[in-house]
């Protein structure tokens, strides 16, 4: 995510396009089921989803969790009715006598309801907590490690009609449908058992591990739908479309809907970047394209290679500046307008700023995963490192510099404290959270760097981006993966600015 930061001097840039209008494909005539009867073990429709390097990742990921999910999504936009098949396997060294669930709606200003839940074919009745966004399945004996089991479900999502809490991740307004964690999500199981929590509204909202997720999904047909994943497949039924999508290996499954969305698109590499945004908007629309494509070339260059095929840009009324899913982003539509001022400052500088982190996600919180509730820092501090990296191998030093000044006088929002970065969101006021992990944050990274010497650095993030791939990274693995790579003691920097006396 990335929230509102003070007005840096820009660097203006031309605005080039090679974009183009994508024809949509052609429907074929009956509504495609058979993707949802993907056998569990059967990961080659994913295949084409991701770049050539990440295919060999389908053969590992052993025990990562299957979604099939099926939903419609009402002609009003704001009621979704679903069904939900998970193939959940115990990765874990310890034996399960549940599995926990998050149903996000029911914190984020709507409601989700479950109904004939069954474990194995079994009927089951589940116990709610956490303001019933916990939900809590009771297994009938213990599941052990490596063992698997099958769960089912249905389920019906009431979307709030403002964009009110957690900057309005799951809304429909402004005839945008933003469409969150919308699904019952296994939580993370860790050192604290079942990890939840409800969110404090400054931050992100979920923690979660890898899986792959298959889903069909049924609306009206004059919306345009951007989806994390791989679009397989495409039908008109009535005055419905039926589209299947392939999102996998993931940590969530994101869509957003309107019927006045246009797209660009243009490639990089083995990725077609797209580009969505009602038509007024289409020069925020092809400004954010070009500025994704040079981050997804900078990124993939110094940390790892992107690794889908498709990468998807929305514009939608969120009240961050920018949100980070699988494969996709949503920014704000109110920098759209690149010639204009947001906030004291060319609007397309926070275009900029603002799609250069979200790109950078997809690196630090898509790849390599962390607990975004407990540990922020390791997905925002250094996404907000890597887009201060982005204008330095764009620009040079000296074009980074507003970039790298906008971090300073973030952290001077709280007098330049020196409060650890490495806090739970909860820990955090919201100024303090803005400007420590958003300002101080990064900065670590640019002392980190400088006690490391750069070329170890750059290394260092390399082996941590390849080391903790589709895995879940800690604040002490990060560390330790530093000192193997430097030989040498990082606890006092550590210490310095990252953990609590
Ligand atoms: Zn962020």
């Amino acid at each position: 995510m990335k929230k509102l930061f003070a007005s840096f001097l820009s660097l203006s840039l031309a605005l080039v396009s090679c974009s183009l209008l994508q024809p949509k494909p052609t429907p074929t005539s009956t509504p495609p089921t058979a993707p949802l009867e993907t056998p569990w073990d059967d990961r080659s429709i994913f295949e084409a989803g991701l770049v050539e390097s990440e295919q060999p990742t389908l053969a590992q990921l052993d025990g990562a969790s299957v979604y099939h999910l099926d939903f419609e999504i009402a002609d009003d936009l704001f009621h979704v009715t679903g069904a939900e098949e998970v193939r959940y396997t115990n990765t874990e060294t310890v034996s399960l006598n549940e599995v926990h669930f998050r149903l996000f709606p029911n914190i984020l200003g709507g409601k989700m309801t479950v109904s004939n839940l069954t474990v194995d074919g079994q009927s089951v009745i589940p116990k709610y907590s956490l303001q019933n966004s916990l939900m809590v399945v009771p297994l009938s004996k213990p599941l052990e490690p490596g063992q698997s089991i099958t769960l089912s479900m249905q389920y019906a999502v009431t979307v709030p009609q403002t964009v009110d809490l957690n900057y309005g991740v799951l809304a429909y307004f402004e005839d945008v449908l933003a469409l969150a964690h919308a699904y019952p999500m296994i939580c993370v199981y860790d050192d604290e058992g079942w990890n939840a929590e409800i969110p404090p509204q400054s931050g992100d909202v979920t923690y979660a591990d890898t899986a792959f997720f298959l889903v069909r999904v049924t609306a009206p047909k004059e919306l345009t739908l951007v989806m994390s994943g791989r679009e397989v497949s495409r039908a008109e039924a009535g005055q419905n479309q039926v589209v299947v999508v392939a999102n996998g290996p993931a940590r969530d499954f994101y869509l957003a809907a309107s019927p006045e969305y246009e797209e660009v698109f243009q490639t990089e590499g083995e990725v077609t970047i797209r580009s969505f945004a009602p038509e007024d908007l289409s020069g925020g629309a092809e400004f954010a394209l070009e500025i994704a494509s040079k981050a997804i070339r900078v990124f993939n260059e110094r940390y790892a290679p992107y690794p889908y095929t498709e990468f998807d840009i929305v514009a939608t009324p969120t009240l961050a500046l920018g949100i980070e899913y699988p494969g996709l982003i949503a920014i704000a539509d109110r920098i759209y307008d690149v010639d204009d001022e947001y906030g004291g400052a060319p609007t397309n500088v926070y275009l900029e700023s603002t799609v250069v982190h979200e790109v950078g996600h997809q690196w630090f919180y898509g790849l390599v995963g962390d607990d975004q509730l407990d540990d922020p820092w390791l997905d925002e501090s250094l996404t907000q490192f890597v887009t201060l990296q982005y204008y330095e191998d764009e620009y040079g030093a000296d074009g980074a510099e507003g970039f790298r000044s906008s971090l300073e006088s973030r952290w001077a929002r709280v007098g330049n404290a020196d409060i650890p970065i490495g806090l739970p969101v909860a820990d955090y006021s919201g100024v303090e959270y803005s400007a420590i992990v958003y300002g101080r944050g990064p900065l670590f990274f640019v002392a980190l760097k400088e006690e490391m010497g750069p070329e170890v650095f750059d290394d260092f993030l390399k082996k941590y981006a390849e080391t903790f791939s589709w895995e879940i990274a800690t604040p002490g693995g990060m560390q330790s993966l530093a000192e193997e790579q430097c030989s040498c003691d990082l606890q006092p920097i550590f210490e310095k600015w990252v953990y609590p006396p």
